[in-house]
């Protein structure tokens, strides 16, 4: 069951005596969210406001939002990170997941056995059971191993995009196991990694090998890349989510795709989707340095949509260069 830190966010109402909060959480934590929303009218007699667009992560704050809502405190809740407050009004709120995993740890057993060194990562809502899965591989006569943190990131964590407590061990390791239903997650591990990579799914107590799934994801990844070589013009997406705001390395890629010739054009937008691209006859190829995820897993674009690192890629094989392992790295951005 996933707990959210209620009292947390009581604590900082009582402290800061704000007018007016909103509360951003995942689709998953919506209903929970708006029983706290509720809570917080009843008791101190101000108006919540449950932010309704897509909450993916600590990129995905509201900031700018809560000023022109009147607000004084934005509860960004379940994307537990190593800071506790981001930007003026962001106060992140944990909401961690009780569930264990020594069901679906017996059932790893045999397969973790053929590796022996074992990287764990989880993403923030495993966080507090990453302690208890390392005792329960060290009881087996396993070793496991759990990368430091850097940046946003804690210990062992993961978010979709950045890697650094797995990429940064997968030299000591044989093996990952992710913790959670989460294949988004283990993709990227598997992916940024190049290392065997199991998701261990506590509810279904099935354990999923990535190998197929990443494969997969990297050779369209690959196809992607090659079929914007041939782009005369490439729009670079510029994300508009507080987060993912990158103007700067979508001004380098601007000037190094024109050193190529390419006509290059600067768009802004919120959600990258194939209905809002289609308004671009024009453009051949995108490049967004928003989210990586939208073009290594999200939806299928009827032309080539590349993240950062793909557009590294591009620009190796523009140079005549072999496009390499571009997605084997800590970040993808
Ligand atoms: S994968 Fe995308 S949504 Fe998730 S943290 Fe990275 S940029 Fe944000």
């Amino acid at each position: 069951m996933i707990r959210i830190d209620a009292e947390r966010i009581f604590r900082e109402i009582e402290e800061k005596k704000p007018s007016r909060v909103t509360l951003s959480a995942p689709d998953g934590l919506l209903r929970e969210t708006f029983a706290i929303a509720s809570q917080i009218g009843a008791k101190y007699g101000i108006e919540p406001i449950v932010m309704g667009d897509s909450c993916y992560g600590s990129c995905d704050t509201t900031d700018d939002d809560v000023k022109r809502l009147g607000a004084d405190i934005a509860f960004n809740i379940g994307h537990t990170i190593s800071l506790q407050k981001l930007g003026k009004y962001t106060v992140m709120i944990d909401a961690f997941d009780d569930v264990s995993f020594d069901k679906v740890l017996e059932e790893a057993l045999p397969t973790l056995k053929k590796f022996g060194r074992i990287g764990i990562v989880t993403s923030s809502q495993h966080l507090p059971q990453v302690g208890r899965v390392k005792a329960f591989l060290e009881e087996r006569g396993l070793t496991p191993v759990i990368g430091k943190g850097r940046g946003q990131l804690l210990d062992g964590q993961v978010f979709g995009c950045e890697f650094y407590p797995a990429f940064n061990i997968r030299e000591q390791t044989d093996a990952f196991i992710f913790l959670g239903q989460s294949r988004f997650h283990a993709l990227g591990v598997a992916l940024s990694t190049g290392k065997p990579t199991f998701m261990l799914d506590p509810y279904m107590e099935e354990v999923v090998d990535m190998e197929s799934s990443a494969n997969e994801r990297l050779k369209k990844a690959i196809l992607r890349v090659y079929k914007a070589v041939d782009a005369e013009r490439i729009g670079i997406i510029i994300g508009l989510k507080e987060g993912q705001i990158m103007v700067r390395r979508s001004l380098e890629l601007k000037k190094k795709l024109e050193s190529f010739g390419k006509k290059v054009d600067l768009i802004a937008m919120r959600e990258v989707t194939d209905m809002r691209l289609a308004a671009f006859r024009n453009v051949d190829a995108f490049i967004q340095t928003a989210c990586p995820r939208i073009s290594v897993d999200g939806e299928t674009f009827d032309r080539p949509v590349l993240s950062s690192p793909q557009a590294e890629a591009l620009i190796l094989l523009l140079e005549g260069k072999d496009l390499g392992m571009f997605l084997q790295r800590g970040h993808w951005l």
